[in-house]
């Protein structure tokens, strides 16, 4: 397979896009793109202050890369969940945060879930008895709450996550799986913010996950390979083997489920839906946008997780 920009040996073979491109060409190619679909979707322009969620995997890295290589302001913010799994996935992927922060100079916030809140991720989810037997739940409402918190309490104007093609197509799956127009309303490249609320954009909604992949290691990154402990046997795994599956009978079939879905969207498939949106309320602890009055969840979770932390705050 040669590059079709130069002839030479291709590293990368797209074949959703019947595209194959040298190490050169394909680095030359990718940050061409995140350009592209960063101003198509109008998600940020130069000078926003960005403030970018990084798990020390190879989408949120190569994401914070390429916004520095792109010419954009863009920090990290590192949650540690306090995960360790017999891999110690948490520390790991803290160190691997830290050093690439490190090596180029860049401004990593760090918040450690056990130090602010009392207990890790798992613990919270536990105790709190939102688990269901993992700690999914907790995990990605803490995770809303905190990415928020810190958007907007140090003034960024948006909040960029490494969210890849094979991930959005996942959920999108699951959400298509069950009409859940309320969601589908809401997943796309850009969530408007709203007061309480920062902006959240996914640069990265466009590419499949091997590019991500090959984008990290050609550019020589350092991420964490294992994915967390508790992801195995979840659905959204389920939802991306079936896709894969399907993509490789029809290259392209991912990409135009995703692309199709947003062309549908624009023309008010899920409309109907804008007017059934709640009203929001600002939650009495935290302050952040909640749909009913009094406690967000979040902040419901702690309570019931922490009653400490219920002590203390009152
Ligand atoms: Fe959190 Fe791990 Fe679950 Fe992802 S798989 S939501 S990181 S606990
Ligand atoms: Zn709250």
């Amino acid at each position: 397979m040669k590059c079709r920009k130069c002839g030479e040996k291709a590293s990368v073979n797209m074949r959703q896009h019947k595209l194959a491109l040298c190490r050169d060409h394909f680095l030359e190619w990718l940050p061409e793109q995140t350009e592209r679909f960063i101003q198509k979707y109008s998600m940020f322009v130069r000078g926003d202050r960005i403030l970018v969620a990084v798990s020390g995997g190879k989408d949120s890295l190569s994401l914070w890369d390429l916004l520095i290589s792109l010419g954009y302001r863009a920090d990290g913010l590192y949650l540690g969940l306090g995960i360790d799994g017999g891999i110690q996935y948490s520390d790991n992927s803290h160190r691997l945060a830290r050093k690439f922060a490190e090596e180029k100079g860049l401004v990593l916030h760090v918040v450690d879930v056990e130090r602010e809140y009392g207990e890790p991720i798992p613990v919270l989810a536990d105790i709190s008895r939102r688990g269901y037997g993992k700690p999914c739940a907790v995990c990605g409402l803490t995770k809303r709450h905190v990415m928020n918190r810190v958007a907007r309490d140090l003034g960024y104007d948006v909040l960029a996550t490494g969210h890849n093609l094979d991930d959005e197509a996942a959920v999108l799956f699951g959400n298509t799986l069950q009409w859940s127009g309320e969601y589908l309303l809401r997943q796309g490249p850009v969530l408007p913010g709203v007061p309480g609320m920062a902006k959240k954009v996914k640069p990265l909604c466009r590419f499949y996950e091997r590019e991500m992949a090959a984008y990290a290691i050609l550019r020589g990154i350092e991420y964490i390979y294992e994915e967390c402990p508790y992801a195995a046997g979840s659905t959204s795994i389920y939802y991306k083997e079936v896709l894969n599956r399907m993509e490789h009978e029809h290259p392209g079939t991912k990409l135009n489920f995703y692309l199709r879905f947003l062309d549908a969207r624009q023309r008010g498939l899920f409309s109907q839906h804008e007017s059934m949106s709640p009203e929001l309320h600002a939650c009495t602890e935290c302050g952040q946008p909640t749909s009913a009055p009094g406690l967000c969840s979040f902040c419901r979770m702690l309570r019931k997780a922490t009653p400490a932390f219920e002590a203390v705050s009152e």
